[in-house]
């Protein structure tokens, strides 16, 4: 049996520079983690089946499971004769903007390649992943990074300074398309990615927090003011920077010391029913 574990990712900033003839927009955002996980267990089968195990009502658990489609690309490729199960534990809330579907086909792109012993370079595994999303190729890696391109380019950055993360989820449900559908790319919403890496690069944690920023913010705002609302209540509570991460709906506010990230916790734990006080891992 191999083991692995799928940490959440936030988005530090996110920024759509144009729409590309394939259809896909041209991004660029910094991106670390949280000690938020799914944690998954890879056992070889005697048939060649994939066969993914998961207890959750808006996860299936059949072809469309992201981890299942990362398990077939990866047999498919390397010609494995023999199939897997998958069982996930999870605890990365869904359809959040936390990457949690990729973070479970990474790591199963991680523990496939551990358990048939195939020794394929992380790159290699990245390179292949972002057939299947986006946020693939940097959940290969789970570190900070800045992520262009479509996600494949990846620049990896210092550890981010430690904070603590408390995440709010507002129980509504975004779709990712939909948000970038609704992105008018001539309205003004400045990005400053090269900001965000020079406080990463330095390790100034207020100069960080000045550099949070996420284009989609508003798009996904403007859909849902409960985000809004969120946002401002972590802002005035204390928090010493607040974000939507992904294209929502969760928004996370950091903060430096424990009295203060409790005391933000405490205030949207009021108004979110999923809200969790985690840690930058990076
Ligand atoms: P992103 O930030 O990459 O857009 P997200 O955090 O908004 O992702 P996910 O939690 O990854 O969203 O899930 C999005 C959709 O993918 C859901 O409809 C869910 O049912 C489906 N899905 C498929 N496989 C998984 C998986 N292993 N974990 C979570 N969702 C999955």
């Amino acid at each position: 049996m191999i083991y692995e574990t799928a940490p959440a990712k936030i988005n530090l900033t996110l920024d759509t520079l144009f729409k590309r003839d394939d259809g896909y927009h041209e991004i660029a955002m910094v991106m670390t983690t949280v000690d938020l996980n799914d944690r998954l267990s890879f056992q070889k089968r005697k048939d060649k089946k994939i066969v993914v195990e998961i207890e959750h009502n808006y996860v299936p658990d059949d072809h469309k499971n992201l981890a299942y489609r990362a398990a077939k690309l990866m047999m498919d490729t390397y010609n494995l004769e023999q199939g897997v199960t998958i069982t996930i534990d999870k605890d990365i809330p869904v359809s959040a903007g936390l990457a949690g579907g990729s973070a479970d086909a990474a790591a199963s792109m991680r523990g496939i390649n551990r358990l048939f012993n195939l020794n394929r370079p992380l790159k290699e595994l990245s390179d292949l992943g972002i057939q299947i999303g986006t946020d693939i190729p940097f959940c290969i890696y789970n570190k900070t990074a800045i992520c262009e391109g479509r996600g494949e380019k990846i620049t990896f950055l210092n550890k981010p300074p430690s904070a603590w993360v408390i995440l709010a989820k507002p129980d509504l449900g975004i779709s990712s398309p939909d948000v970038f559908k609704a992105l008018n790319l001539n309205d003004v919403h400045h990005v400053d990615t090269r900001m965000c890496e020079e406080a990463i690069t330095t390790g100034d944690y207020k100069m960080l927090c000045q550099s949070l920023s996420n284009r989609l913010e508003p798009v996904s705002m403007a859909m849902h003011p409960e985000i809004e609302k969120i946002k401002n209540n972590m802002l005035q509570c204390g928090a010493d920077g607040a974000l939507m991460s992904g294209s929502g709906p969760t928004v996370y506010g950091l903060a430096q010391k424990e009295s203060q990230a409790k005391k933000i916790y405490n205030a949207v734990n009021g108004c979110c029913n999923e809200v969790y006080l985690v840690r930058l891992l990076g």
